[in-house]
């Protein structure tokens, strides 16, 4: 959805709250104890399935989305790649049938709107 977005996998509360006060990083969780603590900027996500944990966090956070615009691998802000300049970085078939790309500078990867791309806008939507 664009937006600005860490995912904590390993560490302690304490840890994970160091860490997001030192990014300005808002917290998302489903432990009550943890979105209850002092000192900490988190929101609770009651919903049970994704979408509508998707629906829940998109209403109460600012900002509107902005859609495929980062890296899901890494976070990092996509980049406009030329068509040319993707000839050598994806397979030959999808260099002949998309005609826009995008690369992201801080992994590399790069995107292009595949045959997932319909079903996603949708599901966003
Ligand atoms: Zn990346």
């Amino acid at each position: 959805m664009g937006y600005d977005a860490a995912y904590w996998r390993d560490g302690s509360d304490a840890a994970l709250m160091r860490h997001a006060r030192a990014e300005g990083r808002l917290i998302l969780t489903r432990d009550h104890q943890l979105a209850g603590r002092r000192g900490v900027w988190a929101m609770l996500v009651a919903a049970e399935t994704l979408d509508d944990q998707i629906e829940e966090v998109r209403a109460k956070l600012w900002g509107a989305p902005q859609p495929f615009s980062r890296c899901s691998e890494c976070n990092g802000q996509l980049v406009d790649l030329s068509h040319a300049d993707a000839q050598d970085l994806v397979p030959s078939y999808v260099w002949q049938t998309q005609s826009t790309f995008q690369r992201c500078p801080d992994c590399g990867r790069v995107y292009w709107k595949g045959t997932h791309w319909p079903a996603l806008q949708a599901r966003l939507r």
